[in-house]
């Protein structure tokens, strides 16, 4: 599906903070008004050794695709027992239940008027080959110097180089470990070099949440018109990350990393992967413990990153083990790791006949 971004970030405006936009249209729509938005997992990613944060949940208005509110409260028990998975929930909150900074948050008083509806053929078929545009969002004040806490490091043309330039970074290393079948291209578009646009960080940016900053940059996003399918939010490392080191968008088409991660292939293709639908790759108690696997958090955390792709299950799970395995099976062998890895390393590589 090509979304543009025109489309998604339609109505919001260029407004100084997305919670003053928020009320602007709650006085417009009246407190009783039922908003419909589709839930989203997020997961952050740590560093390895740190201790793991909670997936949080975000809802995108349906009507409104730019805007994204934050779901907080007691989440988890709300979609207890239920078809529960990102992207196949749709919910219906009145306005009433929806907090003045533009969040949602589910206590004893705001659950009973909200409904859920849960439908599996919304979970979008997210494409694992094939041409995919990507546009990566700097939020930095590159005017500003005596500010560094505002700056993404990376410039314009820096970014577009570490995410689709040479070495490892989100385009090779997809394109490599898909057998040339998954390609991420840099989005085109108004304002946009080479995949990478700069958007003015909101005057006071240092521990803002991100959700809010971001929010705030699709917002300034709104009357341009650029085609893409996933977006890269880059962003100041003094904003609230919310304890984590990147975080990505799971059945979805965003990720969120800090400046000190933003060309680090580690950072890049794994929230990519949540974006294609993929979970943690773990090794006992450590959910992120496969070193093997882009999944993981063990590939270097630097612009050089390491030549690794993803564990034998989940290249099952993107479709790009058809051709290998089919091949094999004609001499009655199934290789694993070591046949298919494309070059995954690692202590645990072995043949599976
Ligand atoms: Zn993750």
């Amino acid at each position: 599906m090509q979304l543009t971004v025109s489309f998604l970030f339609a109505v919001c405006g260029t407004v100084p903070r997305v919670a003053a936009d928020y009320q602007a249209r709650r006085r417009q729509q009246g407190a009783d008004e039922v908003i419909q938005c589709n839930v989203k997992e997020i997961h952050g990613m740590v560093l390895p050794g740190q201790v793991e944060v909670p997936a949080k949940y975000i809802c995108h208005d349906v009507e409104e695709p730019g805007y994204t509110y934050r779901l907080s409260g007691g989440v988890g028990s709300f979609f207890e027992g239920e078809d529960m998975a990102s992207g196949n929930v749709q919910i219906n909150v009145p306005h009433s239940a929806i907090n003045s900074d533009g969040n949602i948050s589910i206590d004893d008083r705001t659950a009973s008027p909200i409904t859920i509806s849960y439908d599996r053929r919304r979970l979008s078929s997210v494409s694992t080959t094939g041409k995919k545009k990507v546009l990566v969002v700097r939020v930095s004040d590159d005017d500003d110097w005596s500010n560094g806490e505002r700056k993404v490091e990376p410039d314009e043309l820096q970014m577009y180089s570490d995410v689709f330039g040479d070495g490892n970074n989100l385009k090779n290393v997809y394109k490599r470990c898909s057998g040339n079948r998954l390609r991420f291209v840099p989005a085109t578009g108004d304002r946009v070099n080479r995949g990478v646009i700069t958007v003015d960080p909101p005057e006071i940016v240092c521990n803002m949440n991100m959700d809010v900053v971001s929010n705030y940059a699709r917002a300034q996003l709104a009357d341009l018109n650029i085609d893409t399918e996933h977006i890269m939010f880059v962003m100041p490392d003094c904003l609230d990350w919310d304890g984590g080191m990147a975080w990505g968008e799971m059945n979805g088409y965003s990720t969120w990393i800090p400046t000190s991660y933003a060309s680090t292939p580690m950072a890049q293709v794994h929230e990519m992967g949540h974006n294609l639908g993929l979970g943690h790759s773990g090794d006992g108690k450590d959910d992120y413990g496969d070193k093997t696997c882009y999944m993981g958090n063990k590939v270097p955390w630097d612009d050089v990153g390491a030549k690794m792709c993803f564990n034998a299950g989940k290249l099952w799970a993107l479709g790009w083990y058809v051709l290998k395995i089919s091949r094999n099976l004609q001499t009655r062998k199934i290789w694993g790791f070591r046949e298919v890895d494309w070059n995954c390393r690692g202590s645990d590589q072995r043949e599976i006949y």
